[in-house]
């Protein structure tokens, strides 16, 4: 299974903030509310998400700490193992084919990684094994915000199909009362509000 569904995108020409933290809602919103790391949705958790430096401050030379193409919507877990590890010890070299990183808005990012059935992230080369590692993208927490979000769209599913069948059908009634409940498990994760 692929990795993820979409790369993110960061805008371009973006209006230069003093404080990077002001970037987070556009980050949010290019990232599609992902982590750009491990890809985990941000409505189990949506608070704990962080701006990461994709070069770590620790190595900045000409990069500014408010460049917003330097910026990546990260979860907690993630941007805390990324840290400040920049193997190739050199700003603009981020990775030499087998240590280091590629940047999550890159297409190559997609191709280091795959999915098995239980939504654990696969590493399928070199470089992705040594990502893989370095974030801890085989911490359990990843596959199971990948589950919840595989059955918020299942429970989804079933309230449409269940939209089409008559009032009166036999056990309408308590059908849709069991798919709100489920929905209500899930959207409490982010204060009442729909997911996607
Ligand atoms: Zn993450």
């Amino acid at each position: 299974m692929d990795f993820r569904n979409k790369t993110p995108k960061r805008r371009s020409n973006h209006k230069t903030e003093t404080d990077y933290h002001k970037y987070k809602d556009d980050l949010r919103e290019d990232f599609y509310c992902r982590c750009g790391y491990c890809d985990d949705h941000d409505f189990f958790r949506s608070t704990d998400y962080q701006i990461d430096h994709f070069v770590p401050k620790t190595q900045l030379k000409t990069i500014n700490l408010t460049d917003y193409s330097n910026l990546v919507y990260s979860c907690r877990s993630c941007n805390r193992h990324k840290w400040n590890k920049w193997p190739t010890c050199v700003e603009s070299i981020s990775n030499d084919g087998q240590k280091g990183f590629i940047d999550p808005c890159d297409s190559e990012y997609d191709k280091q990684f795959s999915r098995n059935k239980r939504g654990e992230i696969v590493p399928i080369t070199p470089l992705g094994v040594w990502m893989w590692k370095a974030l801890n993208l085989g911490n359990p927490a990843h596959s199971l915000v990948w589950k919840l979000e595989k059955i918020y769209k299942k429970i989804s599913e079933l309230r449409t199909i269940l939209a089409t069948y008559p009032e009166n059908a036999e056990n309408y009634k308590k059908l849709s009362l069991l798919v709100d409940s489920l929905m209500f498990f899930l959207e409490q994760q982010r204060g009442g509000k729909p997911i996607f």
